[in-house]
């Protein structure tokens, strides 16, 4: 069975390595000669709207993903007339554009932050005493890891925020004073079989993730659950999705979801009875699901910009590493490390260790 992979970076690398045991064999198609999963499968170089390379993909492969949801839909829509493709294609074009995808979740009965399109800098103007301060500025499409996006804090920012669009359509949403960001990642297979992780407790600086740790029996668990499973549904979802959320007063609200493997549940790798990256290809190949379930305490930190040293790492008890294979290049994910445990009161000292590790060589 042959399994392609729109994009060869590190979530198709992960997925890789998961589908290996199973006998599944890969085939990417990535414009870089150097994308880090390719030694793991067949590599097609070159751009993702490449019509003789998406012939060869769909022709060669049983079942299409994705590691990434910029995918152009007309792209997706193409593969999709020639072999499977999971998550659908309108998964992605929700997915692709935030004002599409605050209006879906609107339209679901799942709470977002108040938003508002904008189009200009008068529309901007227009609007805010409608959005209040503090607010984020935020392009409709194109936006991942907080790029393309400003925080305003009074009308004397709007005009420079608005420059560094560029003219791209635009949202702008209500700055959230959350009390935690969460997410929840399930996955659902062709039959319609779902399962859920436990929640992953978010932390970000600069609009990146740093670092996630599981939480079994949270008391959130519930409410991520009906909303994940109301999106998986009304996108008849096939694969892992994941929705992040901040939680404010006990209530959850959505910021964004991501149509594929996501980084905050890398802790799943050695954390979960099943990863979700096994899960995401049991998911498309119509395979029963792995169970969900935690082995553990589990939490993950990101490597950004720069490379620990591997022995420092390794020294720790109960650390797992996954180096990506990556030239480290500033802002750029180049490595992630695992604590996984059963001692909870082990997990916070080694943790802060670690990401006092990591923030020594993050560099954004
Ligand atoms: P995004 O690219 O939309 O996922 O945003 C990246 C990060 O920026 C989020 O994980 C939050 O930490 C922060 N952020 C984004 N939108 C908001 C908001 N409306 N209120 C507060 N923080 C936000």
């Amino acid at each position: 069975m042959i399994v392609g992979i729109l994009g060869a970076g590190q979530l198709a690398r992960m997925i890789a390595l998961a589908g290996y045991p199973l006998g599944l064999e890969f085939i990417f198609l990535d414009p870089s000669a150097d994308a880090c999963a390719n030694p793991l499968g067949e590599h097609l170089q070159g751009d993702y709207d490449d019509p003789l390379l998406l012939a060869q993909l769909a022709e060669h492969a049983d079942v299409v993903t994705y590691e990434f949801e910029n995918v152009p839909a007309d792209v997706a829509e193409f593969l999709s007339t020639h072999t499977q493709v999971h998550p659908s294609p309108k998964a992605l074009a929700v997915a692709q554009d935030r004002l599409i995808e605050k209006t879906f979740f609107h339209d679901l009965g799942i709470p977002t932050p108040v938003y508002a399109p904008v189009d200009s800098l008068e529309k901007l103007q227009h609007i805010m005493p409608d959005i209040g301060y503090p607010a984020i500025l935020k392009s409709r499409t194109q936006g991942y890891d907080g790029k393309g996006q400003s925080v305003l804090k009074s009308a004397a920012d709007l005009g420079a925020a608005w420059d560094i669009l560029e003219g791209v359509p635009a949202i702008v949403e209500a700055f959230v004073t959350f009390e935690r960001e969460v997410s929840i990642i399930a996955v659902r297979n062709v039959s319609g079989a779902v399962a859920y992780y436990p929640l992953s407790e978010n932390y970000h600086r600069g609009g990146i993730l740093r670092l996630s740790e599981s939480k079994v029996h949270d008391p959130m668990q519930a409410q991520a659950e009906a909303y994940i499973l109301r999106l998986m549904e009304a996108l008849d979802y096939v694969g892992v999705l994941a929705l992040e959320l901040f939680e404010v007063d006990g209530q959850l609200i959505a910021n964004e979801f991501a149509p594929r493997v996501h980084n905050s549940g890398h802790w799943t790798i050695e954390g979960a009875e099943t990863s979700q990256f096994e899960n995401h290809l049991r998911a498309i190949l119509d395979w029963p699901l792995g169970s969900t379930a935690a082995t553990g305490h589990a939490a993950m930190v990101n490597f950004i910009g720069g490379l620990p040293i591997t022995e420092e790492v390794l020294a720790f008890p109960d650390v797992h590493l996954h180096l990506y294979n990556k030239a480290p290049r500033k802002g750029r994910k180049v490595a992630h490390a695992t604590l996984h445990t059963v001692n909870a009161g082990q997990l916070q000292a080694t943790l802060k260790k670690l990401a006092a590790l990591a923030d020594q060589v993050d560099d954004s």
